[in-house]
């Protein structure tokens, strides 16, 4: 196949986590989906779909989702964009302001379509590593040789998140982009985000999705806050209807029932906080998230796979959590946080297992 180009043919496919075929006994824990429905308000506009709008093009720019975006972000309809998901506004970044031989410098570990959409462009990623603790070397990603900076914030895996004066440092100190994505911001303590700053700082873009904590992964829509200049380069490269009718429909829908999304995250937080406190009760290690998913560790006697031992163990019962095979997260499962239902269940097996005579000799 010489027509691909070797270095895509060099690159390793992003692998996402498993969709198992759903069914009453399955808990999904792997790919940080909210375990709630989004508000009713979608569904009810789902329903009220029209023939017509199906047969005519969707508004290209977005201009209603975007005016609600403005006015609740307190910014200009021109400092907003939407994305087919945020995946498709982190590639089109890519495109229009990163060119073949630059580089970006990112946090390791962190999420990895950036890693991939990297390759696929031909830009260079400068990998930062985590201190010990999981927490960011801010100092070395302002001081990095890179024509952008990515920084998800909280951070994926680990579910850390860098304090908003310490995001705000890198906008003011780094000359060139600056990514932030806040796809998991809304689980996170109040006052964290610093959309604000987009007006300060014009070399800030903030990146967002309804897929987590508005509980519509399968809607795909995105949105990202940055000067009206970045904006319009983001426009010029975008797909022209880039998100569909039905899309623009259900996110505005979600996006206007405040209480719906605050009932919802404030029910996972409280989930995650008590998840987090009991398995540290089993002897789990666990990184203090502010997200909807723990990063964890089992008891470290269970010895160096243990990880990927409790994966299958849990597979087995049909609960499915993300492991990933990596030098820094081999001995870590990466745990999304269901109903307090599911969680309760998760915790009665782990404790279980972890009395077991059978998990700890094999
Ligand atoms: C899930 C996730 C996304 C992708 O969101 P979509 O809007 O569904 O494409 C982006 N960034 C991070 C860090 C995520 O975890």
């Amino acid at each position: 196949m010489t027509m691909i180009l070797p270095h895509i043919k060099q690159i390793k496919p992003y692998v996402s986590g498993i969709q198992p075929p759903t069914g009453n006994d399955v808990i999904k824990l792997n790919l940080n989906e909210h375990p709630y429905a989004p508000s009713p308000n979608v569904l009810n506009v789902f329903r009220t779909i029209k023939e017509e709008s199906l047969r005519r093009y969707p508004n290209s720019q977005c201009d209603e989702l975007r005016r609600a975006l403005a006015r609740k972000y307190d910014v200009k309809k021109e400092q907003t964009f939407c994305g087919n998901g945020s995946s498709e506004i982190i590639s089109l970044l890519f495109t229009v302001f990163l060119d073949r031989g630059h580089r970006i410098a990112i946090p390791d570990p962190s999420f990895a379509l950036y890693y991939s959409m990297a390759a696929v462009h031909q830009v260079e990623c400068l990998k930062i590593p985590v201190r010990y603790n999981f927490t960011i070397d801010t100092d070395a990603l302002i001081t990095a040789e890179a024509k952008a900076i990515v920084l998800v914030n909280p951070n994926a895996p680990t579910g850390l998140l860098l304090p908003p004066q310490e995001v705000e440092r890198i906008a003011k100190h780094f000359s060139g982009l600056v990514i932030v994505d806040e796809a998991y911001i809304d689980f996170a303590e109040a006052d964290s985000s610093i959309v604000p700053l987009i007006k300060k700082y014009k070399n800030l873009v903030v990146v967002r999705t309804f897929s987590k904590a508005y509980s519509l992964c399968g809607v795909r829509v995105g949105y990202c806050f940055a000067d009206e200049a970045l904006i319009s380069a983001l426009e010029k490269g975008k797909n022209l209807y880039n998100v569909n009718f039905i899309s623009q429909q259900l996110a505005l829908a979600a996006l206007l029932d405040e209480k719906h999304l605050k009932t919802t995250t404030d029910a996972v937080k409280r989930t995650r906080d008590d998840f987090i406190k009991n398995i540290r009760k089993l002897g789990f290690n666990v990184i203090q998230s502010q997200t909807n998913f723990v990063l964890c560790s089992p008891p470290a006697h269970l010895g160096k796979d243990r990880a990927r031992k409790l994966y299958n163990q849990l597979l087995e019962r049909n609960i499915y959590v993300r492991y990933f095979e990596d030098k820094l997260l081999y001995d870590k499962l990466r745990i999304s946080i269901g109903t307090e239902e599911e969680m309760k269940i998760l915790y009665d097996y782990l404790k279980k297992l972890m009395e077991s005579a059978t998990f700890n000799n094999s």
